[in-house]
């Protein structure tokens, strides 16, 4: 029920005291976007004035945006990674930022193959958990009672290791879930898992899927949204559920937990609330028996109101797969957010995915933003970044961020387009990350990655007298877990048919995993939420087709270039009618926890 019309926000009638605040936040955030901006500008850098960084560009005590933007350069990971790598290391002095950094946050993004390590500070979970703070208040004005049920959310922690000095270096979400805000979080209504902590907070990826999804299938009446932080996630749940059912539904009839799981905190747990329920385990086996899995989420759990995972950016590719097997829930992005910095919100989550636009919050960070088509300009240029307020609509832009923690005229990564504004905060769609040609997961791989990998894989073909004359790429998302699928075409100058064969070519799919970077590899080995590199050799001749139809469409003939990565169905048909074999990787590439450097 809706709370007093004196607490009635701009954005709809609170559902409780306590959202009709977060809705008011919202707004007084987006009524005064730009001098919010200032006061947190003039705050990073009151407070970081005496740090190492930002005494180099001389500010002079000043804290204000021009002789801020005057001063002080754009950069990317790369320039800052000597400061980073000596706080790493252990040097404690105050190099980005006043503060003491608490601990790195490992991004999906990399620099030379291993993950970027962010630097955060303790006051930024706060933070954080402020912007969570304020998704289910916004949720709550679109979808009614969702304090009636529970949300199944498959959430995982992953590895995590310590930099040379001891400095803990995870993902951002392990060091969330393993904090106090989140492990003792104060009861919400409207915020009740299904998923214990103790299956959460479960390093093992197979006992903690395991669990969370027992635990979902007891509760099925109660479930209302089902979600994971991304669209592969919930798609690598359903396909633990298809593998696992047998097991799980057993599990439900005795009342008993599968030995596999063997954490002790989980055992405990479950002690508690297993009992033997054989109607639920005759409907599950009943259901998951079936050979159409077609809507299997709304049969199993028929309450659920939505899907609630990013479905934008590259994972728009699971829109399809996600429709199928929910028979077309709606699906809410909620949020946009980095290792870096949590940017903003969806303030329309039930949208359709197409439609999605963030709104990024004034209050997490001091944003700018780079033209897009200017970052293509002569850099002696130095670049006109424009602030938060003054963006215009229908233009796109890169995203640049100043943190709390240190970074200072970051570059992101990440191209925006603006589409429209709410109050005087701008709202964007997420056009794509810069630089990736592939990803299946959190995996990015750009192309120099790619190129690194099929020149290394096909070191392998050179006693066969054999190369690889082109390539391209594809993310193939049809089977679950995705994987990657590359195209290539051979040449081989020896006449005594000496080919390379099957086993060769397998042998280069491994070759070319092992040179993927680590978070490729740890999707594949740890969280096997990537499937095995497969390589399909076409005939002779294909890439000179693909050129013909490429020009028969308009491109110029100059100027082709053989596209690194495909996914538009006649190209990928045409290539699919050269293939002459299939190869995949026949084992696990190397990944440990511990960097390479
Ligand atoms: P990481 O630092 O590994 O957490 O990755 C952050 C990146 O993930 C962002 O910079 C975006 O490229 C991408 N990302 C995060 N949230 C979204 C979203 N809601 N839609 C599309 N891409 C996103």
């Amino acid at each position: 029920m809706a709370v007093d019309s004196a607490l009635s926000s701009p954005l709809g009638p609170p559902a409780c005291e306590k959202d009709a605040k977060a809705l008011q936040f919202i707004e007084e955030m987006t009524r005064n976007a730009d001098a919010v901006q200032e006061r947190v500008l003039a705050e990073i850098l009151s407070r970081n004035a005496e740090t190492e960084y930002l005494k180099r560009f001389k500010l002079g005590g000043a804290t204000d945006r021009k002789t801020f933007k005057s001063k002080v350069p754009v950069i990317t990971y790369e320039d800052v990674q000597p400061e980073i790598q000596r706080i790493a290391n252990g040097d404690r002095s105050a190099i980005l930022s006043s503060h003491p950094i608490s601990e790195f946050l490992t991004s999906s993004g990399t620099s030379a193959g291993e993950r970027k390590l962010m630097p955060t500070i303790k006051e930024e979970l706060d933070r954080r958990q402020l912007l969570y703070s304020l998704l289910m208040p916004v949720m709550n004005l679109y979808v009614p009672d969702l304090d009636k049920g529970k949300g199944l959310y498959f959430l995982f922690v992953k590895s995590e290791t310590r930099t040379p000095s001891g400095l803990l270096a995870r993902p951002v979400l392990t060091s969330y879930y393993k904090s106090d805000h989140f492990k003792t979080r104060p009861y919400d209504p409207y915020n009740v898992y299904t998923s214990p902590n103790e299956a959460i907070l479960c390093p093992d990826s197979f006992q903690s899927m395991y669990t969370q999804m027992l635990c979902g299938l007891i509760e099925r009446n109660h479930v209302l949204r089902l979600g994971a932080v991304f669209a592969s996630g919930l798609l690598r749940a359903i396909r633990f559920l298809q593998l696992n059912w047998p097991e799980l539904a057993h599990d439900i009839s005795a009342g008993s937990l599968n030995s596999r799981v063997t954490d002790p905190a989980i055992r405990d747990y479950m002690c508690q609330v297993m009992k033997p329920d054989p109607k639920l385990a005759e409907f599950v086996e009943q259901e998951c028996s079936k050979e159409n899995w077609e809507g299997i989420i709304t049969r199993i759990w028929p309450n659920t109101k939505y899907l609630d995972v990013i479905v934008t950016g590259a994972m728009a590719q699971y829109i399809p797969t996600l429709n199928y097997y929910s028979g077309g829930l709606p699906l809410a992005c909620t949020m946009y957010a980095s290792s870096e910095c949590y940017f903003g919100l969806n303030l329309n989550p039930m949208c359709k995915p197409s439609e999605v636009s963030y709104t990024i919050m004034p209050n997490m960070a001091y944003f700018e933003f780079l033209p897009h088509e200017s970052s293509r300009v002569d850099s002696s240029v130095p670049p006109k970044l424009v602030d938060l307020a003054d963006v215009e609509v229908g233009k796109e832009y890169e995203l640049v961020i100043t943190t709390y923690a240190g970074l200072n005229r970051y570059r992101v990564g990440d191209i925006l387009r603006v589409t429209g504004f709410h109050n005087s905060a701008p709202q964007f769609h997420f056009v794509r990350r810069k630089n990736v040609l592939l990803s299946i997961d959190s995996d990015k791989t750009d192309e120099s990655e790619l190129q690194r990998a099929v020149e290394n894989a096909s070191k392998l073909l050179a006693e066969f007298k054999t190369s690889v004359v082109e390539y391209t790429s594809y993310a193939d998302t049809k089977t679950i877990p995705g994987h990657y699928v590359i195209y290539w075409e051979l040449l081989t100058k020896d006449d005594s048919a000496n080919l390379p064969s099957h086993e060769v070519l397998n042998r280069c799919c491994l070759e070319m995993e092992e040179s993927l970077n680590s978070v490729y590899r740890q999707c594949r080995v740890a969280d096997h939420s990537i499937g095995p590199l497969e390589i399909r050799v076409v005939k002779s001749g294909t890439f000179e087709e693909l050129m013909d139809y490429a020009i028969s469409r308009g491109a110029s003939i100059n100027q082709y270039k053989v596209p690194r990565c495909v996914n538009f169905t006649p190209i990928m048909e045409l290539l699919d009618s050269r293939v002459v074999s299939v190869h995949f990787s026949q084992r696990l590439p190397h990944w440990s926890p511990q960097r390479r450097r």
